[in-house]
């Protein structure tokens, strides 16, 4: 089922997402909706806030060139998509600064500096527990992903500067955001 993708200035992206106790049949058909909307929007990830949910639930798809440094495996097949349910993320290592944009952020692509290197600890669809260590592109994206999950946006990382460059695309998204929300 396509889901709205909330958009900067909605409220609920600056909640934090609640820990999943088990996967029900919900929570895989809550999965299964945002990699359809993640798809239909082009994106590389989305995280549960971003279709107006609160389940620690992001989902992952890095194409293959994007990918760069192939992620390395842990204890998990690493196949793309992934669904990841409660990420905890550690272990940075290394910084990476790319362009990155957000599907709640339309338009806006700005450089952000990541870790070159996480792990990732989650829970799978199959209710078990794998723990991948990504990088490059991978690591990015579950970087960004888990502060989703955290109430964090990208545009928390930005300098003083970009935010200054950023501020009318950034005034306007908000704006149209307040006129989706009043039409309601
Ligand atoms: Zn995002």
């Amino acid at each position: 089922m396509m889901m709205e993708i909330t958009t900067y200035g909605d409220p609920i992206l600056r909640k934090k997402a609640v820990k999943v106790k088990e996967v029900t049949p919900a929570i895989q058909e809550l999965a299964a909706s945002m990699l359809e909307t993640m798809y239909a929007d082009q994106g590389l990830g989305l995280a549960a806030q971003q279709v107006g949910r609160t389940e620690a639930i992001c989902v992952i798809d890095v194409p293959p060139e994007h990918q760069g440094e192939a992620y390395v495996e842990l204890n998990a097949v690493a196949k793309m998509p992934l669904v990841l349910i409660n990420p905890v993320v550690s272990d940075p290592e290394g910084t990476l600064r790319c362009k990155e944009g957000c599907l709640s952020f339309p338009d806006l692509y700005m450089d952000v500096t990541r870790p070159r290197s996480v792990t990732v600890a989650y829970m799978g669809l199959d209710g078990r527990h794998y723990e991948l260590r990504v990088h490059g592109m991978l690591a990015r994206a579950v970087a960004h992903e888990a502060d989703h999950l955290s109430g964090v946006l990208f545009i928390d990382k930005l300098s003083p500067t970009q935010k200054m460059v950023s501020a009318g695309k950034l005034r306007r998204i908000k704006a149209h955001t307040a006129s989706l929300r009043e039409a309601e």
